[in-house]
């Protein structure tokens, strides 16, 4: 039987209508309107087209944007005295500095510069820290996206065997500490595990999270399973041209998953959803008011 496709674009829609209803509610009760700033050093073509459909969909949902353009060239101190400002700001309730910064820059000097109640990509390391002891965190949204996709297709995850391929701080390492939090057995599996195949095929969830177009093949898949693919890789197309396909060669996994998401329309729709429920959520949290409902781990 074909695999249930996890639509994630109709899913991210959805979030999106129930955001902007919360958003318009905390707006007439309480007279505030949650406010997102993104911050992009340089140039880089695929930060710029992220940054603008961030700020497009943020609007779109009634919350503030406020977009920072940097040049490449911009120095730490005042990349850090921008952060300092935004931290202060109360119109600012999320702060999102766009992944990768320019090599001169200290990544995780600026991350943990973002105060952790702000910080709605959930990398600083309080929130890395609250996540992995079970607390109440901000969760970095991609994982976020894709849990939620999980949760929906199978209500419990309890006892499941979860494999996450990748292991980076954006996405593998907190995507395993949020199956743990739903009492799966998680494996993460990296670019040094031995015999990844074998490690897959015992797994009732797989999430793949590397990079690499289409490694991994439909007969790798225990028959049944969730297949989560996070990669977005692009590949020539044998007519000339480009496509954007995913981490797992989708058509043989859909033959023998029991659920799979497409790329693209799967998970990255889910991440930018996410980005305005935390956004939402740090508001709500920040001005002692009702949290949205669903929208968090
Ligand atoms: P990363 O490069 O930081 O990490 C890749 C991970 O893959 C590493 O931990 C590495 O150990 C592992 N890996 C590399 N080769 C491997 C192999 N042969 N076998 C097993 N593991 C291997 O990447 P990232 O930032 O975590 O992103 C991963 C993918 O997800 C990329 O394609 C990226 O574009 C995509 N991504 C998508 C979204 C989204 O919104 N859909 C968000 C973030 C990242």
């Amino acid at each position: 039987m074909a695999a249930q496709v996890m639509d994630g674009k109709a899913f991210a829609a959805q979030i999106r209508v129930q955001v902007a209803e919360h958003v318009a509610r905390v707006q007439e009760q309480d007279h505030i309107v949650p406010g997102l700033a993104v911050v992009l050093v340089g140039e880089d073509p695929a930060s710029q087209v992220y940054v603008r459909s961030k700020g497009k969909q943020t609007l779109e949902v009634g919350m503030n944007s406020f977009e920072h353009k940097l040049d490449a060239d911009t120095s730490q101190i005042d990349l850090l005295a921008l952060i300092g400002k935004l931290n202060a700001d109360p119109s600012v309730h999320g702060i999102l500095v766009q992944l990768p910064l320019p090599n001169h820059l200290d990544e995780d000097l600026v991350i943990n510069s973002i105060a952790p109640e702000k910080d709605v990509d959930g990398f600083h390391i309080s929130n890395v820290g609250l996540l992995g002891t079970g607390q109440k965190s901000m969760v970095p949204c991609t994982p976020l996206g894709c849990l939620m996709m999980m949760r929906a297709h199978h209500g419990s995850l309890s006892g499941l065997n979860a494999v996450v391929i990748g292991r980076s701080n954006i996405v593998g390492k907190p995507m395993a500490q949020l199956l743990l939090g739903e009492s799966c057995t998680v494996t993460i599996a990296h670019s040094r595990t031995k015999d990844l195949q074998d490690v897959v095929a015992r797994a009732d969830i797989v999430v793949a999270a590397v990079g690499r177009a289409q490694m991994v093949p439909g007969d790798w898949i225990k028959p049944g399973a969730t297949v989560v693919d996070v990669g977005i890789n692009r590949i020539e197309k044998p007519e000339g041209g480009t496509r954007l396909v995913g981490d797992v060669d989708y058509d043989s996994c859909a033959a023998v998953a029991g659920a799979i998401t497409p790329v693209p329309g799967g998970v990255g729709p889910m991440t930018i959803a996410c980005l305005l429920a935390n956004t939402l959520t740090a508001c709500c949290r920040s001005n002692g008011i009702d949290e949205p409902q669903g929208l968090t781990a």
